[in-house]
């Protein structure tokens, strides 16, 4: 499923809130950086992420309690212990 804007394209909302938090625990953005909410798409009928906007509720609330760094430290953990 390919849309004109190149994005990736998740099929509900779910989706794109779990890619959102996802997408923070994976990557090392910087504050004010990286993708903060997702919209949905008229030309794909699809949601995309975006850094445009207003921060998402669930993302804002894993970012303030500590679940991002959490999940972070897990993932790195995982990556040390399969490269041995
Ligand atoms: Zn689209």
């Amino acid at each position: 499923m390919k849309c004109i804007s190149g994005k990736r394209a998740y099929v509900s909302e779910q989706l794109a809130t779990d890619a959102l938090l996802e997408a923070h625990i994976h990557f090392d953005y910087r504050t004010g950086t990286g993708p903060t909410t997702f919209y949905k798409c008229e030309d794909c009928g699809n949601y995309h992420l975006t850094s445009q906007g207003a921060m998402h509720a669930r993302l804002a609330e894993a970012l303030a309690n500590g679940t991002i760094q959490k999940q972070k430290a897990a993932t790195e953990w995982n990556n040390k212990f399969k490269k041995r």
